[in-house]
């Protein structure tokens, strides 16, 4: 298995983080970014205050270099258990800022982030139900400004949007210049 160097916890949800991530950063110098309340959480499940950042944890609006990348906290519209949800901003050595939303629904601060920032890859969720459904996604693409786009958190329960396609067709129409690329589960995208 690939070691993790950075973990970024976007909220405690259990599809997106539960007791497992103990076994995955045991032994490891990974670094787990969330919230403070989060690591409060996640600390019970025996994961060490080295492995989280700062040991304690960052907030939305913070920035901090860790690995070679330089990482953002950003907003995002849905709930949590605890903590509140977030996305974030990675720009890497070269220079590339990927964003990813973390599950959220479509917000105004998007254009904010497209106007501070040089988006050059965004993920974003398209399976409506609990986040952006593809119409959204696909004004999310006229705010964010992104170079290229990768849909994420469809096809995975029955009730969420189950292809691409919708998003695709929207995104063409309404974000032309955007480039939309729908992976398949386990294929990689090389920058
Ligand atoms: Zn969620």
């Amino acid at each position: 298995m690939v070691e993790p160097d950075l973990i970024l916890i976007t909220h405690d949800h259990f599809d997106h983080v539960d007791e497992e991530l103990a076994s995955l950063v045991e032994g490891t110098d990974a670094i787990i970014v969330a919230q403070p309340e989060v690591v409060g959480k996640l600390g019970e499940t025996g994961i060490p205050e080295d492995n989280f950042i700062f040991g304690m944890g960052m907030n939305i609006g913070g920035t901090v270099e860790e690995k070679g990348v330089e990482v953002r906290m950003v907003q995002a519209f849905h709930s949590a258990e605890c903590g509140a949800p977030a996305g974030y901003l990675i720009t890497t050595g070269d220079g590339t800022t990927i964003y990813h939303a973390g599950d959220t629904g479509a917000f105004p601060g998007m254009k904010m982030l497209g106007e501070m920032y040089d988006i050059d890859v965004a993920l974003l969720p398209i399976g409506s139900v609990f986040v952006m459904d593809p119409q959204q996604a696909a004004w999310a693409l006229t705010a964010l400004e992104p170079e290229m786009a990768v849909p994420m958190h469809y096809g995975t329960f029955p009730i969420l949007v189950q292809d691409a396609g919708e998003f695709v067709r929207l995104a063409d129409e309404q974000a032309p210049g955007v480039d939309v690329q729908a992976l398949q589960p386990g294929e990689s995208l090389k920058l």
